[in-house]
């Protein structure tokens, strides 16, 4: 049995994505044996990270300010939108070096159950500004993935803007996230039109 306090914190870590009650407590204790200084510089972040990080109003990526540094950044490419589902999958995507242009984060994908969070009608007052001239619809090679694409390109098209996909290469069912560099400069470079 471990001290309340500790046990709190371990339910904390366990309930986080990917880590099972063994990491959680090994994560803990770790943290534990750390100075001081460093555990408070930890806990201070973790309690303002609501207040300081926020979504950027244009592409919903995460944000320090109004507007994310991509969005921000005068030197970027305005007519050209790169839509994914998470703010990782731009990290990912940035990885590459191969896309100027700006992005949108949907915030998940499409499904059975619930479909009101994602920032699809904020797509669709982007599209209206008439400055966009190709969409590259870079969601998860998955199922979900998929059907969102496929739903995004039926309102795009007729909107006489380009809308093209990442080139198939990428792991199926796999996550953009999570794919390597050279892969994702492929389905970049590789992308069709839908
Ligand atoms: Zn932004």
């Amino acid at each position: 049995m471990f001290p309340r306090s500790f046990q709190k914190l371990i339910d904390h870590f366990s309930s986080l994505p990917s880590i099972g009650p063994k990491l959680a407590e090994r994560l803990v204790l770790y943290l534990w044996k750390q100075d001081k200084e460093k555990l408070e510089d930890f806990g201070e972040r973790l309690k303002s990270l609501k207040n300081n990080i926020k979504f950027c109003k244009n592409c919903f990526n995460i944000a320090e300010n109004d507007l994310c540094s991509i969005c921000s950044d005068k030197k970027r490419d305005r007519s050209l939108v790169c839509v994914v589902e998470e703010p990782l999958d731009i990290i990912a995507l940035e990885k590459t070096k191969k896309f100027n242009g700006l992005y949108h984060v949907l915030g998940g994908s499409i499904t059975a159950q619930n479909n009101k969070d994602l920032k699809i009608s904020e797509l669709k007052n982007r599209l209206k500004s008439g400055n966009i001239k190709e969409i590259i619809i870079a969601t998860n090679p998955t199922t979900e993935g998929e059907a969102t694409a496929l739903y995004l390109a039926r309102f795009i098209k007729p909107l006489n803007i380009k809308t093209t996909r990442l080139a198939r290469g990428l792991p199926t069912g796999g996550d953009i996230e999570y794919a390597d560099v050279a892969t994702l400069t492929g389905a970049i470079d590789g992308r069709k039109e839908m």
